[in-house]
């Protein structure tokens, strides 16, 4: 009954975000998850699910963690929320701040904070174009996104997006962005040749493109690209939403690269989801224009910049991380994950190339191993839905023709619940379609 009640609510009230409307209205919601304990997400009717996407890549330590909610009862008993603005401080904000400075890379030492993943990047735009303004280049304004890029859905963070359809959610976009090529240092380099630098404020990019398929750029894509940056004086950006706080096996995933950005926008695992909480990291070299030519007011600035709480759970989040040496269980673990994917190309007709880095993984549905060919209609949302039936939750991209299925379990998962996912995986390609190899 309590079911129902809900399931009807759901449908007349909720607009649910990045949604199917005409299903949500037919069928209701899918699971109404009730609990969470590591890997597991439990819903209203008692089905457990293994969450491989930790939620929205971003609950890294997992599901139901008590010492979380009693830092964040003790803080918000304390002092919920302050202000930021100005001058006025707090502790929570204060501490993170200075603990980002000593795990982020290189010479990237201050923060400033936002509420999640949008207003960062929206922020990073912002702050890069204040900087040449402060410069005395104010029309050094583009900012130059790649083509299979997700940066959120803010106005500035969905014109930066590359990935079409979000952009064509809506029918007017803010100016000044534009999309290269996603793993060629020559298209950033032409653009740039063809534009002039001096129209060009950053240059932006995932170090593992997310929601656009996981794709791993080559050992030397980013080193390119900080040359070309640094050539053309053009600040690079990586947005480390996805990528930032163990996902990839690292503390950040630009690491993997051996470069450090001028700023790095981050979300999602800085919190692992207990709290809303965002930010943009910038270098010294960023900060000290700041401090040398900001004479009036940095007119930038969210109520809930450097929330007391959001900030509190972000500082205790990052202590588990660190306490349970989480990066080097998810190098390890994305080893399994991986080794996992190829067992079961071997095994399964449908599975093109597999690829990982850390706990972050892609698997590519096709229709002949040999030649790549691909279905008609892309397979991989039947997979989606085949597989939550059977116990697993995961994610389908089907941009730009992809035919793909994502993964990004949390950081704490075991070889054994590993194996469980692959079991499950194989269950539901066998039940799709019956084509395993003998
Ligand atoms: N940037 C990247 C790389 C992302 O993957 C996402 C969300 O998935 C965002 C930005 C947007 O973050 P949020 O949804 O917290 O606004």
């Amino acid at each position: 009954h309590e079911i129902q009640e809900l399931m009807e609510l759901d449908k007349k009230h909720f607009l649910h975000p990045t949604s199917p409307v005409q299903q949500q209205q037919q069928d209701g919601p899918g699971f109404i998850f009730t609990k969470g304990e590591g890997v597991f997400l439990e819903d209203i009717q008692g089905r457990r699910v293994i969450d491989g996407m930790s939620s929205l890549w971003n609950v890294n330590i997992g599901h139901g963690r008590e010492e979380m909610g009693e830092v964040a009862k003790e803080q918000m008993s304390t002092l919920a929320f302050s202000s930021c603005f100005a001058t006025y401080s707090n502790e929570p904000a204060i501490r993170l701040a200075a603990k980002l400075a000593e795990v982020a890379p290189g010479h990237l030492s201050a923060t400033f904070f936002t509420s999640g993943g949008s207003e960062s990047n929206d922020t990073a735009y912002k702050l890069a174009r204040h900087y040449w303004i402060l410069k005395g280049q104010p029309e050094k304004k583009k900012i130059v996104t790649r083509t299979k890029s997700y940066h959120g859905v803010a106005m500035g963070a969905t014109s930066a997006t590359g990935l079409k359809p979000f952009r064509d959610f809506t029918n007017s976009l803010a100016p000044d962005f534009h999309y290269v090529d996603h793993f060629s240092p020559d298209a950033l380099r032409e653009f740039i040749e063809t534009e002039g630098a001096d129209s060009i404020a950053a240059f932006v990019a995932e170090p593992v493109q997310g929601a656009g398929g996981v794709h791993i750029a080559p050992e030397t894509y980013f080193k390119e690209v900080r040359a070309i940056c640094d050539q053309y004086d053009i600040l690079f950006i990586t947005d480390e939403v996805i990528t930032g706080f163990g996902r990839t096996g690292t503390y950040f995933g630009i690491e993997h690269y051996g470069v450090v950005p001028d700023m790095m926008c981050f979300a999602k695992g800085v919190t692992s989801g207990y709290a809303q909480l965002g930010g943009v990291m910038i270098s010294d070299q960023v900060h000290q224009a700041f401090k040398d030519h900001s004479t009036g007011t940095l007119l930038h600035g969210y109520t809930y910049s450097g929330h007391a709480t959001a900030c509190r759970v972000a500082l205790k989040n990052l202590e588990i991380i660190e306490r349970e040496q989480l990066i080097d269980n998810a190098k390890e673990m994305g080893e399994e994950l991986l080794a996992g994917f190829q067992k079961l190309q071997s095994k399964h007709n449908l599975i093109g190339e597999v690829r990982a880095l850390g706990l972050m993984g892609a698997v590519e549905i096709v229709k002949d191993q040999q030649t790549n060919e691909r279905f008609a209609t892309p397979l991989a949302p039947l997979v989606v839905t085949e597989a939550a039936k059977r116990g697993l939750v995961l994610r389908s991209v089907v941009f730009d023709g992809q035919d793909t299925l994502v993964f990004a379990p949390p950081l704490t998962i075991n070889k054994e619940e590993i194996e469980q996912m692959m079991t499950i995986l194989s269950e539901t390609f066998s039940a799709i379609v019956p084509s395993e190899k003998t």
